[in-house]
């Protein structure tokens, strides 16, 4: 008879996280790696009745089974991130994608994923004000080109697809099979972004930098609390509107300027203010800071 608190023997071929990875697109290959179902996986690791898993990584449970399982240093970032995620209330919530549902989302880069030996998803996939790729220069997708399911993560790969046959790879839509890297990606330059969308840009780019060192940085010099973060949502500082700088969006603004030959009317914003964006290097936010260097 299994005692209740009993610690999970350990998984033989478990997969291990990519580096950046996001610990719920690591559970949903660590599930495939087992030929199992993610709810089976978590009941194995005494972690059911998970709601995000992403969240999850920092709760005392979460970071008891990484240990066991000898992946608390591969989640070291994760966990201060979504640590400081879950500090900050509502606001942090916020900063989350989800779909309408309420299920974790995440967004992706056609172009990363597409460069990945094995395809993954990186942290900051899974935050709203997280809109470009620093490494491609296009917008992030939020949809399969093919039948626009969501990325919802953790999913059942061993499921997944048209027919519930699997799929294989995370650059799989997990509703058609289809490949996500098939999306037409939006580069940047051919937008014609306004200095504000462009102080947008790096300010959500920013806002993982902010998450990761644990303070605002205002004009890369300034060093306020993290809960300086509600504030720059609140004025809008912070790109967290649905229809803001998406993909989607830009393929419509796109179409309708081939469409006409009108030029669309210039926004002409100013540049309010810009934080924290000498911080991060051309991989994101796996780098240190550098406070109190210029660049
Ligand atoms: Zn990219
Ligand atoms: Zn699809």
């Amino acid at each position: 008879m299994p005692k209740a608190d009993k610690e999970p023997h350990g998984l033989i071929g478990l997969s291990m996280p990519l580096p950046l990875e996001s610990p719920a697109s690591w559970l949903t290959r660590a599930a495939l790696s087992q030929g199992e179902t993610v709810a089976a996986l978590l009941a194995h690791l005494n972690l059911s009745r998970i709601r995000d898993f992403d969240l999850a990584i920092a709760s005392e449970a979460g970071r008891k089974v990484m240990a066991h399982c000898g992946l608390s240093e591969q989640f070291a970032l994760a966990t201060k991130i979504f640590g400081r995620l879950k500090g900050l209330g509502n606001t942090g919530a916020n900063l989350l994608l989800a779909t309408r549902e309420g299920r974790p989302r995440a967004r992706y880069c056609p172009h990363c994923l597409l460069a990945q030996r094995e395809s993954y998803f990186e942290i900051h996939c899974r935050f709203v004000p997280w809109r470009f790729c620093p490494l491609h220069h296009c917008l992030l997708e939020d949809a399969c080109p093919h039948c626009r399911h969501p990325v919802v993560l953790p999913f059942d790969m061993v499921l997944a697809g048209a027919k519930n046959s699997g799929v294989g790879y995370l650059s799989q839509c997990q509703s058609c099979a289809g490949a996500l890297t098939a999306a037409q990606a939006v580069a940047l330059d051919s937008l014609r972004l306004s200095d504000w969308d462009r102080t947008l840009l790096k300010n959500g780019r920013a806002t993982l930098a902010a998450l990761r060192d644990g303070v605002v940085c205002i004009d890369d010099q300034v060093a306020t609390p993290l809960s300086n973060l509600k504030r720059l949502a609140r004025m809008g500082a912070l790109p967290m509107r649905a229809d803001q700088l998406t993909a989607d969006a830009a393929r419509q603004t796109l179409a309708a300027r081939a469409a006409s030959e009108r030029r669309p009317r210039s926004q002409g914003g100013t540049h309010i203010f810009l934080f924290g964006s000498k911080y991060l290097g051309k991989s994101g936010i796996g780098e240190e800071p550098s406070h109190g260097r210029s660049s």
